[in-house]
């Protein structure tokens, strides 16, 4: 019933020439199938090529970050509507924007109604960490980050949200978490959260992903598990020969 999605976090990586580089790999190795979307996020200043390289091609093309304001004197900044001329998702919440920029609940919140404003898919990323799983605390502090991230949001079509589940200590660690675990996280705690603010039926519509050391090696696992709907990955989007490893497991 839902989609997979594998979308390719490349973080700060890759000049406009490597970018379409690898982008051309993966349109040649994509081709037009449709049983699986796919999105990239690169950095802010390769979309705009990327957006003209990808135009008969399935690839979805995603923002890392918007700012939560509209428009006017924020010096760095890019908005939702900028992004927006050349994507249909944005990641938001993400662990090293919350952990490195000091970003909140309260602003991931801003940034979502921002992104919604302008039609572009929020993927919101939610997680633990390894002292909190230890402590027993995941499910307390995936369930506020949900319930904060998400306060007030008006989603008239569940297909307008993404969740990426991301235990914090598994992102770039090598250390991925177990599929059953995740499956399990997500079907106890994720939609059961989701449901409470919006009901079971959009809940259950809406796609969850999992990330943290996602490879080809061990994609199929998460991706048999009913309540995974596909990955958010990091290091392996970087290569075109993983990257699309990765999609083939969903088949
Ligand atoms: C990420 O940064 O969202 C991520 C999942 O990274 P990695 O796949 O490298 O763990």
């Amino acid at each position: 019933m839902r989609k997979p999605l594998i979308a390719g976090n490349w973080k700060m990586n890759k000049t406009e020439a490597e970018a379409i580089s690898l982008v051309r790999k993966l349109i040649q190795g994509v081709k037009s199938q449709t049983s699986v979307d796919v999105l990239l996020c690169p950095p802010f200043t390769s979309l705009s090529q990327l957006h003209k390289l990808l135009v008969s091609s399935p690839i979805l093309l995603g923002a890392q970050n918007i700012s939560e304001q509209k428009a006017g004197a924020y010096t760095g900044e890019i908005s939702a509507e900028m992004a927006g001329e050349f994507c249909s998702h944005v990641l938001l919440g993400h662990s090293e924007r919350r952990a490195i920029f000091h970003e909140s609940d309260e602003l991931i919140n801003q940034k979502i109604q921002s992104a919604l404003s302008v039609d572009l898919i929020p993927v919101l990323c939610v997680g633990e960490l390894l002292e909190e799983r230890e402590s027993g605390e995941a499910a307390n502090v995936i369930s506020r980050q949900l319930q904060a991230g998400l306060k007030g949001i008006h989603l008239p079509d569940p297909e307008k949200l993404v969740i990426a589940y991301e235990p914090i200590w598994a992102i770039g660690s090598g250390k991925s978490a177990s599929a059953d675990d995740t499956g399990s996280l997500i079907g106890g705690v994720i939609r059961p959260t989701l449901a409470g603010i919006w009901g079971d039926d959009t809940s259950q519509k809406i796609r969850v992903l999992y990330g943290g050391s996602v490879n080809p090696g061990n994609a199929r696992g998460f991706f048999s598990q009913s309540e995974i709907d596909g990955a958010l990955v990091g290091g392996a989007s970087l290569s075109a020969d993983k990257f699309l490893g990765i999609i083939e497991q969903t088949f």
